[in-house]
């Protein structure tokens, strides 16, 4: 039996995972105004997550400096570098 990793994130969302399928996809955020996209290694649940709650992400990024997932900080400077645009979730197949 395999323990959930626990990052203090919200259980709704490890519930959500646990549902989900277990091939692994990419997924990332995908910038409509500039045509630019990244991936990332985390879930989709979670990317969902820092795009909504960007602000809240960036909160506790100040606080846990250097202690953050390497898809958080790729995460928010894409957010950052497309602040404003349109930055839609991506699956790659
Ligand atoms: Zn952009």
């Amino acid at each position: 039996m395999r323990k959930p990793l626990v990052h203090g994130e919200p259980v709704s969302s490890r519930a959500a995972r646990s549902m989900g399928t277990t091939l692994p996809m990419t997924f990332g955020y995908h910038c409509e105004e500039c045509e630019e996209a990244m991936w990332s290694t985390a879930p989709r649940g979670e990317l969902e997550w820092l795009r909504n709650r960007e602000h809240v992400a960036r909160e506790v990024a100040k606080h846990v400096q250097g202690g953050l997932d390497t898809w958080i900080v790729e995460g928010l400077a894409f957010l950052d570098h497309h602040g404003g645009h349109s930055i839609v979730l991506m699956r790659r197949s």
